[in-house]
């Protein structure tokens, strides 16, 4: 099968991804992780997105699909993709959709971890980081043990105010672009929202099954 997942930042869209990664053997293709992959090796379409980043610019749809074909095109991933960071806009949707049929694939699921902005404050302003062993740990999810000698309130550091300011706009961003994909999905009837305010588990609970009932 090959999926979707949808999530906003900090609804835990990597943490879930992983677990399906893990779980059901696929393969994650994440646009960003690609992109900076070329740009890391120096191809030559890595030199041409290095310097279109550096400017400013926009990474084209062309540069984007040609990287993403490479993938699909590959026998090794057939029919085990879980899309991360892409499509972001119904040219992209319907560019995926090109492709996949080409290749004689499509898209089973998407899957849409639906968040609130409350919820995904709390857990980036609540965040901080152990100075001396590095545990990230939550004021409201998930505080440090108690009695630990290293994980000390005095050894905790929490991310500047401007990182709650800049993830708020993130947010903002973000729904306002997906909102027709996800309705282009919904009328494909392929969008399933998994509420991702609950526990990691409780979320990839879910998730195992709407797999498991696709799949199975
Ligand atoms: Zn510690």
């Amino acid at each position: 099968m090959n999926l979707i997942i949808f999530g906003p930042p900090g609804a835990g869209k990597g943490t879930q991804s992983n677990f399906i990664v893990n779980k059901y053997d696929l393969f994650q293709l994440s646009t960003g992780r690609i992109l900076r992959e070329e740009v890391k090796n120096k191809t030559e379409l890595g030199i041409k997105i290095d310097s279109l980043m550096s400017s400013g610019s926009l990474i084209e749809n062309k540069i984007v699909n040609k990287l993403i074909e490479g993938f699909v095109s590959n026998i090794k991933y057939k029919n085990r993709f879980i899309f991360d960071g892409y499509p972001r806009n119904i040219e992209q949707a319907n560019n995926l959709d090109a492709l996949l049929q080409k290749y004689e694939q499509k898209i089973d699921l998407v899957l849409d971890l639906s968040v609130s902005l409350d919820i995904v404050k709390k857990r980036i302003s609540g965040r901080s980081a152990c100075s001396i062993c590095g545990k990230i740990y939550n004021d409201f999810f998930n505080t440090p043990p108690k009695n630990s000698s290293c994980c000390d309130s005095k050894f905790l550091q929490k991310r500047s105010d401007d990182t709650l300011d800049i993830a708020v706009k993130r947010f903002q961003t973000y729904e306002k672009n997906m909102d027709p994909l996800i309705k282009f999905y919904k009328d494909l009837n392929l969008l399933k929202s998994v509420n991702g305010e609950r526990t990691i588990s409780q979320i990839s609970a879910e998730i195992s099954g709407i797999i498991d009932s696709i799949e199975g």
